[in-house]
C-alpha cells in the first residue's frame, strides 16, 4: 500500500504541492490526471524520494520514506518501481543486460539469477525474443515495455508510472498499456500519472484530479468523467477531450 499523507513541497517560494492526502490499496491503480504544472510528476517523484518532500509523510507498506535514514532509503527505493515518458535504457546494452543491470548492482543478485528474472520479466511484456537485441533497434512501445520489465525485475512494491505513453506513435500507446492492464490484473499497486482518459475510464479504480498544487476531487472513473463535482475539473475535461 502506498500512502501520502500531508505532502508538501516548495521550491524556493514557489509552493508546488500544498497537503497532498492520498491513498492507493494494495493492488489499486489510481490514476492522476490534472493541468500542467499542477505538480503531478513532483508528487510522484516525491514518492521515492528523487525530490526531497519539503513536509509529509509517504508510507510504503507502512514504512516511511521521507523520515528514514540513508540506508533505509537506498533499499526502500527499490520497492518503488518508477517508469517514465522516456525510457532511459542504455544504448550500448542489449535488452537482457539493460534489465539485469540494475538487480546486480542494487539488489546484488548473482548474474545467473539476475539475467533468468530479467528473461522471466521481458516474457511478461511480451519481448522475450528481443533479449539480444540493442535498444535502439526496437520501437519506442517495444523500449518502454523493457523499461516496465526493469523496474519490475526489483520486485517493487509499488510502481509509478509519469506519462509512460506520451512520447510514443499513437499506434504504440496500446501495447503499453496492455502490458500497464495485465500489471494491475495480476495485483500490482500502481499510481499512473496519464492523459489516456480512455483507458483511465476501462482500468482504473479511482481517479485524482489535481490542480494547483492540491487534489481537487477523486472516485470512480465513471463519476469523475461523468459527473465531476468540482468547477475546476469540468473545465479541465472540457478542455481535454
Ligand atoms: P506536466 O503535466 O506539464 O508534466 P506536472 O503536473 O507534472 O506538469 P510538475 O512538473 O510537477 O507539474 O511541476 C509543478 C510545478 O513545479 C511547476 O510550476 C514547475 O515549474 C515547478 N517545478 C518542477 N520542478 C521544479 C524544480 N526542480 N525547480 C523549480 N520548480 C520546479
Ligand atoms: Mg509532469
Amino acid at each position: 500500500m502506498l500512502e501520502i499523507v500531508a505532502l508538501e513541497k516548495s521550491f524556493g517560494d514557489l509552493k508546488v504541492l500544498r497537503d497532498i492526502n492520498l491513498r492507493v490499496a494494495t493492488g489499486e491503480m489510481v490514476f492522476v490526471i490534472g493541468p500542467s504544472g499542477s505538480g503531478k510528476s513532483t508528487m510522484l517523484r516525491c514518492c521515492n524520494r528523487l525530490e526531497e518532500p519539503t513536509s509529509g509523510a509517504i508510507l510504503i507498506d507502512g514504512k516511511d520514506i521521507v523520515g528514514c535514514s540513508s540506508s533505509a532509503l537506498n533499499r526502500m527505493r527499490l520497492e518503488v518501481g518508477m517508469v517514465f515518458q522516456g525510457f532511459h535504457l542504455y544504448p550500448h546494452m542489449n535488452v537482457v543486460a539493460n534489465v539485469m543491470l540494475a538487480q546486480i548492482k542494487a539488489l546484488k543478485r548473482p548474474k545467473d539469477e539476475a539475467r533468468e528474472r530479467a528473461l522471466a520479466m521481458l516474457d511478461r511484456v511480451g519481448l522475450r525474443h528481443r533479449a539480444e537485441t540493442m535498444p535502439t533497434q526496437l520501437s519506442g512501445g517495444q523500449q518502454q515495455r523493457v523499461a516496465i520489465a526493469r523496474a519490475l525485475a526489483l520486485d517493487p512494491k509499488v510502481m509509478l508510472f509519469d506519462e509512460p505513453t506520451s512520447a510514443l506513435d499513437p499506434e504504440l500507446v496500446g501495447s503499453v498499456l496492455a502490458v500497464m492492464k495485465d500489471l494491475k490484473d495480476s495485483g500490482m499497486t500502481m499510481l499512473v500519472v496519464s492523459h489516456e482518459m480512455g483507458f483511465a475510464r476501462e482500468a482504473a479504480d479511482r481517479v485524482v484530479f489535481m490542480d494547483g498544487g492540491l487534489v481537487v476531487e477523486e472516485g470512480p472513473p465513471e463519476q469523475i468523467f461523468a459527473n465531476p463535482k468540482a468547477e475546476r475539473t469540468q473545465a479541465f475535461l472540457s478542455r481535454v477531450r
